[in-house]
């Protein structure tokens, strides 16, 4: 099979990031439509395995600013785009794809939205825009993936890797420079922190969440510490004593509703308590859910520690006689759980849980919901 060369061509640096519109090559409707559809088209590369592009693939593509083959050039300066179709001469010769771009914060600086402090983008946050265009494939650098996160979700997130796109379904539209965010639709709006802002994924402050039924808010640390009356919002107990609390604070019941989970089962062992469950169980379903600030990640440990905390109500149920099995089950079910959060971020987030009385950590701060008043 013919192989086709990356191309090496010079181009000149721009200064500022501009929206992706492609200027050094372009075609006409009339030549693009008397070109053959292909199913794919295939991108030599020099250190990997050849590129293979399909309809709906996302591809990383070479911007403007920087000139063709530079080695590693960093992700952030990359242009993203959905592959709509692929069309060319033949196979290997004047191929060209039609692409629909994803916008990143970059882009759409300048608009006036962005002021609005209910809008903030991470450095790979993208949002899908109606913007198409047809460019050259050897603009193509590699193939990629945006994956969504649903903030206002209580479970159900993919952990998204520091080195990840994502989005959270802002759209743009380009002839109206507007972003429609599907986030604060009026039917379904996202529940703001106490200062009113929205998260920002690579901002300085985490953010604690509060899972329980009517509330699922994220509030910043800080705000939560520094809030004005009746803030500050910390409960005055200890860390070991609020990481038990904490164990209290889920998405399916409220607290009051909750009964007391026992340190230990019956004496005939019809029972459970949580010094007889597997103590990684324990630990991770009395962390504090926390995401942002570079540590705890875009998605942080919310599935994790919600998804622990259900398996501690229903080991410690008092009319399961299927406990040993569901023990079993987390083991199994936990495990896949915990390959999704990077080890060495649980690790962090297992530091500074509160495990003794005697926690070391001094960063740890029992802070509580301003809505319900439980630990979170
Ligand atoms: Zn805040
Ligand atoms: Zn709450």
């Amino acid at each position: 099979m013919p192989r086709r060369a990356r191309p090496r061509l010079t181009l000149p640096r721009k200064k500022k990031s501009q929206n992706p519109q492609p200027r050094r090559m372009e075609i006409s409707d009339q030549k693009w439509n008397a070109l053959n559809e292909l199913p794919h088209c295939t991108l030599a590369n020099d250190r990997y395995d050849d590129v293979i592009f399909t309809e709906d693939n996302t591809a990383l593509v070479w911007p403007d600013t920087l000139a063709l083959g530079v080695e590693s050039p960093p992700l952030e300066d990359l242009w993203v785009a959905n592959i709509i179709s692929i069309r060319g001469a033949s196979q290997f010769e004047d191929v060209w794809v039609q692409v629909q771009w994803w916008y990143s914060g970059k882009h759409i600086q300048d608009h006036r939205q962005m002021e609005d402090p209910k809008y903030s983008f991470g450095s790979l946050e993208l949002c899908l825009s109606d913007h198409y265009t047809i460019i050259p494939f050897e603009c193509l650098y590699d193939k990629t993936e945006v994956l969504e996160y649903k903030e206002n979700e209580v479970t159900d997130h993919k952990y998204i890797d520091e080195n990840k796109f994502y989005t959270r379904s802002f759209l743009y539209h380009s002839s109206t420079k507007e972003l429609t965010p599907p986030l604060y639709h009026p039917d379904r709006p996202l529940k703001l922190c106490l200062c009113g802002k929205s998260y920002n994924p690579d901002g300085p402050d985490p953010m604690h969440f509060c899972p329980q039924p009517g509330c699922s808010t994220w509030y910043h640390a800080e705000c939560l510490v520094s809030g004005e009356a009746p803030g500050p919002y910390i409960l005055n107990c200890t860390p070991y004593e609020h990481g038990s609390q904490l164990l209290y604070s889920n998405p399916d019941f409220r607290s009051e509703e909750m009964e007391d989970i026992p340190d230990v089962g019956a004496m005939d062992g019809t029972t459970l308590g949580l010094n007889d469950l597997d103590q990684t169980l324990v630990v991770h379903a009395k962390q504090q859910i926390i995401k942002g600030a570079g540590i705890y990640g875009v998605v942080g440990n919310q599935e994790l520690v919600v998804e622990a905390r259900r398996w501690v109500y229903r080991l410690c149920s008092r009319d399961d006689p299927g406990y040993s099995e569901h023990q079993a089950l987390w083991l199994t079910e936990g495990v896949k759980l915990l390959d999704k959060i990077k080890l060495e971020e649980s690790q962090k987030l297992l530091t500074i849980v509160g495990h003794s009385d005697d926690a070391t950590s001094d960063s740890y701060i029992t802070l509580k919901c301003p809505k319900c008043a439980t630990a979170i």
